[in-house]
C-alpha cells in the first residue's frame, strides 16, 4: 500500500523532506551517478532550505544518455509496433494515477505550488500520456495521386532522438507533454528537467521503465543550463529539441541547435492579455482574471498577465480584483493556501525589482507590492498577489514578462481599442477574451495575434488543444494531434509503376 496524501504531506512538513528521493540521472534504464561525482542541491521554496540532492550532470553523462537513446532506437524501441507503444503509454498513465499521491506531494515541496495544483499537474500528466496512447497506432501516412503510372505515399518516420529542456515553473506537466508525444511517435528521449525541480523526472523515468518502457528509451540527465542543458541542445546525437523556458535562453539554445541543423520547438514567455469587456459575465470574468495571474503564483508562460479591461467598468471592476487578491493567503504549498511561494530568490528579486521600480514611476499599486513569508514557519520566498492599475502601453510592467503574482491593468476605451492593446507587446502566446457578445468574441479572436484564445473561460482546452506561440514567444506546437507532428519526419515514396 502505498502513503497516503495525509501521510505524505505529515511526513513531509515534519522532515522537511521525504524518504527515498532519487538522487542519481536515470539513465539506460538506471540510477547513474554523475560521472564527475558532483551532487548538487534542491530547495524547498516554502521553506527556502535544502531537501534533497541530485546528480550534477555535465557533457559526459549527456553523452552517455545520448548513446543509451540511439541504442534503444536502433533496438528493441525502434522494433516494437506501434499498438505495444500504445499499451505501454496506457500502462503508464495509470501507473501515474495510481503513484499520484506521492508525485503530487514531491512536486509541492519540488516547485512550491500548492499541493492542489501539483495534483492537477499529476493528473494532467497522466492525461498526456492516455490522450498519445491512443494515437501511436494512428499516425498514418497519406496515398498520393499521381495518375495510373505511379504509386506515391508518405511515411512519418520517427524523428530519432528529441531532447526535452523542461522549465521548473510546471515540471511534470511540461514534461509529459512533450515526451507522451515524442514516445507515441516512435522516439527515443533525453530529458535535461530544470536544476530546481529536478525530481518528478527522474520518478517518471522509473515509472515508465516499470510501464515496459525499453531501457535507454527515456533518459534524465539533472543539472544546471549550461552544464547540462548546453551540452544536451548541442549534441549531434540530437535530432529535435523541444525548449520551453525563457526568451533568452531560447535564442541561445536555437542558436546551439543551428550548428548542428537541429530541428526545434521553443516555447517560450508571454505577457498575455486577458479582454474584459463591458458586457461580460463579470462574475465569470472575475474568477478568470484572477485564476490566470494568481495560479502557480503567476509563475505560468500563458498566465494572463495584463488585464484589458472596458473603461466603463475598469474602476469597479479593478476594485473588485484588488479586494479578492487582498484576501488571499498565502503559505507553504502543503498547507491549507491560497496562493503559494514563488519557486526562487532569483525569481524573487526579480519580481520585486520589477514592482519597486514601477512604484518609483508613480504606478498604482492596488493591493500587494510586497515580499513576504509562510505565516506559520517565517520562512519560504513569497510575493504578494499585486495589482497595477491604469498602465500606459510602453510601460515595463506591461511590455515585460514579470513571472510572478503580478497583474498589470490597462484600460481600453472599446473593443478595437483592446484589439491595439492586446497586440502591443513582443509576445503572442496565449489571449483571454470575456464577452457575452458571440461575433466580438469570434472577432476579437482572428485579430488578436496568439497562439491560443480562450474565451470566457481562462486557461479552457487540454492536451487536446495545440498549444504555443508567435512572435518572441516562440514557434511550433505542443499537445494535441499537432504535437505528433514535430516528432514524426514525413517521407515521401513516389515509385514509377
Ligand atoms: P529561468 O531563467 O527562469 O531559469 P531558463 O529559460 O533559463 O529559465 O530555463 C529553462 C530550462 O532551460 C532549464 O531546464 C534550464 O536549466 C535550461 N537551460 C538554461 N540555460 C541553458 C542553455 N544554455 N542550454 C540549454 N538549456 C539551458
Amino acid at each position: 500500500m502505498s502513503a497516503s496524501f495525509a501521510e505524505l504531506t505529515a511526513e513531509a512538513l515534519a522532515t522537511g523532506t521525504l524518504s527515498g528521493l532519487p538522487d542519481r540521472h536515470f539513465i539506460d534504464g538506471r540510477p547513474v551517478a554523475a560521472a564527475s561525482g558532483r551532487q548538487m542541491d534542491v530547495c524547498d521554496p516554502g521553506t527556502a532550505s535544502i531537501f534533497a540532492q541530485v546528480a550534477a550532470g555535465d557533457a559526459a553523462d549527456i553523452d552517455a544518455a545520448v548513446l543509451a537513446a540511439q541504442r534503444a532506437l536502433k533496438g528493441p524501441w525502434g522494433r516494437i509496433v506501434p499498438a505495444e507503444r500504445g499499451r505501454i503509454l496506457a500502462r503508464a498513465a495509470a501507473m501515474i494515477r495510481a503513484e499520484a499521491e506521492r508525485l503530487a506531494v514531491v512536486e509541492t515541496l519540488d516547485s512550491g505550488k500548492r499541493l492542489v495544483e501539483a495534483r492537477g499537474d499529476v493528473a494532467g500528466a497522466a492525461r498526456a500520456f492516455e490522450y498519445y496512447a491512443g494515437a501511436c497506432d494512428k499516425l498514418q501516412g497519406d496515398s498520393i495521386p499521381l495518375g495510373p503510372d505511379y504509386l506515391a505515399y508518405t511515411l512519418n518516420e520517427p524523428a530519432g532522438v528529441a531532447a526535452q529542456i523542461v522549465p521548473w515553473n510546471y515540471p511534470i506537466s511540461t514534461l509529459a507533454r512533450g515526451l507522451a508525444p515524442a514516445l507515441a511517435a516512435g522516439c527515443a528521449v533525453v530529458a535535461k528537467p530544470a536544476e530546481q525541480t529536478p525530481l518528478t523526472a527522474l520518478m517518471l523515468a522509473d515509472l515508465l521503465l516499470r510501464a515496459g518502457l525499453p531501457a535507454g528509451t527515456f533518459n534524465v540527465v539533472t543539472g544546471t543550463g549550461p552544464g547540462a542543458g548546453a551540452p544536451l541542445v548541442a549534441h549531434p546525437g540530437i535530432d529535435h529539441v523541444t525548449f520551453t523556458g525563457s526568451v533568452v535562453t531560447g535564442i541561445g539554445v536555437m542558436r546551439a541547435a543551428a550548428a548542428n541543423v537541429t530541428r526545434l520547438v521553443l516555447e517560450l514567455g508571454g505577457k498575455s492579455p486577458v479582454v474584459v469587456l463591458a458586457d461580460a459575465d463579470l462574475d465569470a470574468a472575475l474568477e478568470g482574471v484572477l485564476g490566470a495571474i494568481f495560479e502557480n503564483a503567476g509563475q505560468i508562460c500563458s498566465a494572463g498577465s495584463r488585464l484589458i479591461v472596458e473603461r466603463r467598468i475598469h474602476a469597479a471592476f479593478v476594485e473588485r480584483i484588488a479586494a479578492r487578491a487582498r484576501s488571499m493567503k498565502l503559505g507553504h504549498g502543503l498547507r491549507e493556501c491560497d496562493m503559494g511561494p514563488v519557486n526562487s530568490p532569483t525569481q524573487l528579486d526579480r519580481i520585486a525589482g520589477f514592482v519597486d521600480r514601477a512604484t518609483a514611476r508613480g504606478a498604482r499599486v492596488l493591493c500587494g507590492g510586497r515580499r513576504d513569508v509562510d505565516p506559520q514557519s517565517g520562512r519560504g520566498w513569497f510575493f504578494q498577489p499585486t495589482v497595477l492599475d491604469d498602465l500606459a502601453p510602453d510601460d515595463e510592467a506591461v511590455t515585460s514578462e514579470i513571472f510572478g503574482p503580478v497583474l498589470a491593468v490597462q484600460i481600453a476605451d472599446d473593443a478595437a481599442h483592446a484589439v491595439e492593446l492586446a497586440n502591443g507587446t513582443e509576445f503572442a502566446l496565449a489571449a483571454g477574451i470575456y464577452t457575452r457578445d458571440f461575433a466580438t468574441a469570434h472577432r476579437l479572436a482572428r485579430e488578436i495575434d496568439a497562439g491560443q484564445v480562450y474565451i470566457n473561460e481562462y486557461f479552457a482546452g487540454g492536451i487536446e488543444t495545440p498549444f504555443g506561440g508567435n512572435r518572441r514567444s516562440g514557434f511550433g506546437r505542443e499537445k494535441g494531434l499537432e504535437a505528433l507532428r514535430s516528432y514524426c519526419r514525413v517521407k515521401s515514396v513516389a515509385a514509377r509503376l
